[in-house]
């Protein structure tokens, strides 16, 4: 009788054995399988520094786990047409399995293998591991996709609950592994500067690190989390957006795990049912950019194709620095640099800073936080952006204009978020901490000379906001 023909099972952003749906099909049939990864810069382009350091660890991780399990991970680098018909060819496999992404790039490059190694006589079977409802199975009731988060949420609550997680299969039949190369030859930390140092105190990128993130969550903070989760001083919220963006852990089983967690009832449990919202938040984003797959390039509110941003590179490039002189703002933009992640709070401050005060293209900092986040996520990032820049589907209106010293004060009163990332200002009260400039006796007489060792704010917030409003004001009299 002949041996079996091998199957394919190609890990994409889904870095995990259990609730890995392709994984638990391939296994279940009981052939050799050949746990395999490309790295792909040519669907979607290269992934961000940031995210190269995490891949790195993930992918060490998995292969470890598939160890325990007999197998190990076959790593090869290309464009994924050529790697999977190679490996196809050089093994013999017949099936190939993955689980499906959902942004534009993604889209188009499995469409056209699923053709081509077709053709070949290779079956090609995919599956749904990272939502909890796929974007063409929830519909408004004239069957439209949805552009408002809250009838979506409610719809999709309405909808037959997402299916248990699956098992990590408890082992794999033997299969002869092809060759593959070492995970160190695709340099993907950076070496001299390491700039990504501060990372690994904050992070355990893999599998059992997400399980480890959630069960903390659901055994701490998720009682206080509707109200604290918009405070950034307070770790009051679950950091499992880098894990959820690599597919470490899945939404079915976090959306499980918060209904086991709270009686089964997350709706009686506030913390619980916004922290399903918030998971939620993530389902509309792919939902639109499914939907209206130029959402990572242009605005989704034509009109705002017309607004006339500024040129100001420097302004950029202190924001990107932490260098603007407002404090919450820096103290963001130093998070992300030095931990690889940025509080959500944060994150809308910040982003409000450049698009709004400083009149920066939305655009420039979408790219500027898929390249330092670890959690950069095609859907969330670009939906968040637009969101704060006032021309997404369901966006905050452009008219609402964050004041940056405000915001500090409302959500870091005591000023320790600040002080942590913003170390030259830690010697002043917190009543002087928000606007050091407003107070430069005071911070002198505390050793802080503004100017010197932090810089003056590098925009008038009073100004800005009357300019942006007055550019707004361009775009209705256009319309
Ligand atoms: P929690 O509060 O614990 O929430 C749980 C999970 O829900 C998160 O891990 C995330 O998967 C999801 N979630 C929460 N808030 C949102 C949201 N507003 N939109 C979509 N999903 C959400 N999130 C990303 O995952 N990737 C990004 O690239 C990204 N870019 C952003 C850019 C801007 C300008 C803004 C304002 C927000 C962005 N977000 C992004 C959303 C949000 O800030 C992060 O998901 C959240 O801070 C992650 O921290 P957490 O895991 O502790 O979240």
């Amino acid at each position: 009788m002949a041996a079996p023909r091998p199957h394919i099972l190609w890990f994409r952003r889904d870095l995990r054995l259990a609730d890995n749906p392709a994984l638990a099909q391939a296994a279940a049939g009981g052939q050799p399988l050949i746990p395999l990864y490309i790295l792909d810069d040519s669907a979607g382009g290269p992934l961000g520094g940031a995210q190269r350091w995490w891949l790195h660890h993930s992918l060490a991780a998995l292969d470890a786990a598939l160890r325990r399990l007999g197998s190990a991970l076959v790593l090869r680098r290309g464009p994924a047409a050529d790697v999977l018909e190679r490996v196809a060819e050089e093994t013999g496999a017949d099936t190939v399995h993955w689980n499906r992404l959902y942004d534009p790039a993604a889209i188009a490059r499995d469409t056209a293998l699923k053709a081509a190694l077709t053709t070949r006589g290779i079956t090609v079977a995919s599956f749904n591991a990272a939502l909890l409802f796929e974007p063409w199975t929830i519909r408004n009731q004239s069957g439209r996709p949805f552009k408002v988060f809250t009838p979506f949420w409610k719809a999709c609550l309405a909808a037959p609950a997402p299916d248990a997680p699956l098992p990590a299969p408890p082992r794999l039949a033997p299969a002869s592994l092809p060759a593959g190369e070492r995970l160190d030859e695709w340099a993907l930390r950076p070496r001299a500067p390491d700039w990504a140092a501060g990372f690994a105190p904050c992070w355990q990128p893999g599998e059992a690190g997400a399980g480890a993130r959630l069960g903390d969550f659901l055994d701490g903070a998720v009682g206080r989390y509707k109200a604290a989760r918009d405070r950034p001083d307070l770790a009051a919220t679950s950091r499992l957006s880098p894990h959820l963006a690599f597919g470490e852990i899945g939404p079915r089983q976090v959306w499980h795990a918060v209904h086991h967690a709270s009686g089964r009832e997350p709706a009686a449990a506030p913390g619980a049912a916004q922290f399903l919202a918030e998971i939620g938040w993530r389902e509309f984003s792919y939902h639109l950019l499914f939907h209206q797959p130029q959402m990572p390039e242009r605005p989704l509110r034509a009109e705002f194709a017309a607004f006339p941003w500024a040129a100001d590179g420097d302004g950029l490039a202190a924001w990107r620095r932490g260098l603007t002189g407002y404090p919450i703002v820096d103290a963001g933009m130093r998070e992300l640099w030095q931990t690889g992640w940025m509080h959500n709070r944060v994150r809308m401050i910040a982003a409000s800073f450049l698009v709004k005060d400083l009149l920066v293209p939305w655009q420039r900092g979408e790219a500027w936080f898929r390249e330092t986040l670890l959690d950069a996520d095609v859907a969330s990032n670009a939906a968040s952006w637009q969101w704060v820049a006032g021309c997404g589907a369901d966006a905050a209106p452009y008219f609402r204009i964050f004041n940056p010293v405000l915001q500090g004060e409302k959500f870091d009163p005591e000023g320790h978020y600040i002080r942590r990332f913003v170390p030259e200002l830690a010697p002043l009260p917190a009543a002087a901490l928000h606007r050091p400039w407003a107070q430069a006796d005071l911070a002198r007489r505390c050793g802080v000379t503004i100017g010197r060792d932090y810089p003056a704010p590098i925009i008038d917030h009073g100004f800005a906001r009357r300019r942006a409003l007055a550019a707004l004001a361009t775009l209705k009299q256009d319309s």
